[in-house]
């Protein structure tokens, strides 16, 4: 469709509306919701499923699943800003969705508290009547320019699904951040995916999200290839822009808040661009900052709001992706409360406390090859958790 990178997204979501389109072929099939601009500034995804919802009302019956597509948050969307009052994507905390449950009628704090109980009134639907396995895609875009990539939270569940595209996939990115609203799908046993298509307002980003959405009905099972008219031409898009893919673990992220600590990012960097240790990246009132460890950056945060200054992050080799699979299906993990220094959490499942003073040997990679994820450090004691679904879906018998 043309001219849709210039349309007002005011025209497109309307504030408090989230449900831009809903498809159901077969009832008892998968299910795949997507959500456009859950960041407000970053409209692409939006535009992109606008642009999906009239060629996907002409083959609904073909559809062997449900289809259901959200904006994020209309307010923010509407006044073409990241957030209003808090940031939506931080925002999916366990006290936050206590108390903006939909039954509970607490009056909301914050734009995004009543953005937040929006969404939930239509997510406890959608999955509450789920009868197969639930995927789920959000749609971001980048203030800077670069190579479009995937976020996972690392379960083998969202590795099977995300390696299916031809795209670069950054694993670990959730353990850095509290409240993403896919970290609380992913909890509930949805298949899970981010994806930064590109910069804000680059037609080639709405271009990318549209061909991430057809090869996710594909990918999920919803859509038969033969029935996904121009799916080689998406396939193409994807795997062009993605340039090399390759799987990426985050490793550090640099906590900003540009208004209180004057951070500015040194200019010219780009997504996956290699960096040396020492390399000064950015300053702040305090004086310049370098980076820790040689490796790329990510995301280097070029607007005023935001609290993720930089990421860095390496590749991983495919003989460790191959042995943690091996050994998330065996019962290591089960274990490793046996080993010196490592104790059960006294009242969270799946939860143990690591001395590290104790067990030096076991740093957080031998945990997160195990399919545990980090959840605080203090101290001398870090405590990771096990996914819930790491390896089997709650919706599937
Ligand atoms: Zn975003």
């Amino acid at each position: 469709m043309e001219g849709l990178a210039t349309l007002k997204i005011n025209d497109l979501v309307e504030e408090g509306k989230h449900l831009l389109g809903e498809f159901v072929g077969n009832a008892n099939g998968k299910t795949l919701i997507v959500f456009g601009g859950i960041h407000g500034n970053e409209a692409s995804g939006a535009k992109a499923l606008k642009r999906v919802l009239p060629k996907l009302e002409r083959i609904t019956e073909k559809l062997n699943g449900r289809v259901f597509f959200l904006a994020g948050n209309t307010r923010a969307l509407n006044k073409g800003v990241r957030f209003i009052d808090s940031d939506l994507n931080r925002h999916w905390t366990t006290k936050n969705i206590y108390y903006n449950e939909p039954n509970l009628k607490n009056p909301p704090n914050l734009s995004e508290d009543r953005e937040q109980k929006e969404l939930l009134e239509i997510l406890h639907q959608v999955i509450r009547t789920a009868g197969n396995e639930v995927f789920v895609l959000d749609l971001h875009s980048t203030s800077a320019d670069g190579v479009p990539f995937a976020t996972l939270g690392d379960t083998l569940r969202n590795r099977d699904f995300a390696q299916k595209f031809p795209i670069t996939i950054l694993l670990g990115i959730e353990e850095q951040l509290d409240g993403t609203i896919l970290e609380y799908l992913n909890n509930l046993g949805c298949v899970t995916m981010g994806y930064e298509a590109g910069q804000h307002f680059a037609e080639s980003t709405i271009n990318n999200h549209e061909a991430l959405v057809w090869l996710a009905l594909v990918n999920a099972g919803i859509l038969k290839r033969e029935n996904c008219a121009d799916y080689e031409k998406y396939f193409a898009v994807l795997e062009k822009a993605s340039g090399k893919g390759r799987i990426v673990e985050v490793r550090y992220r640099e906590a900003v808040n540009p208004e209180k600590d004057g951070f500015v990012m040194k200019q010219g960097y780009e997504n996956f661009q290699p960096v040396r240790k020492d390399e000064i990246l950015a300053h702040n009132e305090k004086g310049e900052i370098k980076a820790g460890e040689t490796g790329m950056i990510l995301m280097p945060l070029y607007q005023k709001q935001g609290n993720d200054g930089f990421f860095l992050a390496r590749e991983v080799a495919p003989f460790w992706l191959w042995l943690s699979k091996i050994l998330r299906k065996s019962r290591i993990a089960d274990l490793m409360h046996l080993l010196p220094g490592v104790k059960r959490h006294p009242s969270e499942k799946g939860t143990i406390i690591i001395n590290t003073k104790v067990a030096r040997l076991f740093p957080l990679q031998i945990f997160h090859l195990l399919g545990f994820r980090k959840r605080r450090e203090v101290a001398n004691q870090l405590v990771v958790s096990r996914r819930l679904y790491d390896t089997k879906s709650p919706f599937v018998n």
